[in-house]
């Protein structure tokens, strides 16, 4: 089985790199934020929750994001493996995604971050935010928050997977091909 973590700041290209990933090694793809969108768009309860957090740029607490992220994963019992796309997104996450998937017997093979640099990301998230209507990618200070939350709750997670000897970072910034042959060659290179 091989699950993934891909990582990144706020529009570093995880969702559009994991549709390759998944494709590839036969997947399924689960992303925090899309699940989240999903219920935003069908006015569920956890879809209001959320939505108060998301459109300020802040994280949704975890407690409601881990009930939501284990529903999930056991919606897919005979899956070959997981891409886990914005999650987890700080410690606490990260620490009872490791217990969660122990008591399936599963792991996390490896993280995956994007690095790309703050400046280029405000200029695709401003972009994306005039494509897709979406809240929190219009406007500067919500896109500064994301970054902060990040920046203060979600970078400590780069020492938590290399501690386990599963973090690699790539290069985010060019030919979206170029950027998935880049994460094919981790993978292909480093899956045990
Ligand atoms: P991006 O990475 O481009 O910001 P996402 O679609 O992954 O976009 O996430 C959008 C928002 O959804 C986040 O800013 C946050 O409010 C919420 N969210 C997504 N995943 C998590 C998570 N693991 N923990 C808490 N909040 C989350």
């Amino acid at each position: 089985m091989i699950n993934l973590i891909l990582f990144g700041k706020p529009g570093s290209g995880k969702g559009t790199q994991a549709e390759f990933v998944k494709q590839k090694y036969d997947l399924v793809h689960i992303s925090t934020g899309d699940v989240f969108r999903y219920n935003i768009s069908k006015n569920t309860d956890l879809g209001v929750l959320a939505k108060s957090y998301m459109d300020k740029g802040d994280l949704v607490p975890d407690e409601v994001t881990i009930k939501m992220l284990e529903a999930e994963v056991e919606k897919f019992n005979d899956a070959k493996g997981f891409i886990f796309d914005g999650f987890p997104r700080t410690t606490t996450q990260a620490k009872i995604l490791d217990d969660f998937l122990d008591s399936k017997r599963m792991s996390i093979s490896m993280t995956i971050a994007l690095e790309v640099d703050e400046g280029l990301l405000i200029d695709r998230l401003i972009n994306r935010g005039r494509d897709s209507g979406r809240a929190d990618d219009q406007d500067r200070s919500k896109i500064q928050n994301r970054f902060d939350e990040y920046n203060n709750k979600t970078a400590p997670l780069i020492s938590f997977y290399k501690n386990q000897n599963k973090f690699y970072e790539i290069d985010g910034v060019g030919e979206i091909n170029d950027i998935s042959s880049r994460i094919f060659e981790t993978i292909d290179n480093n899956i045990k």
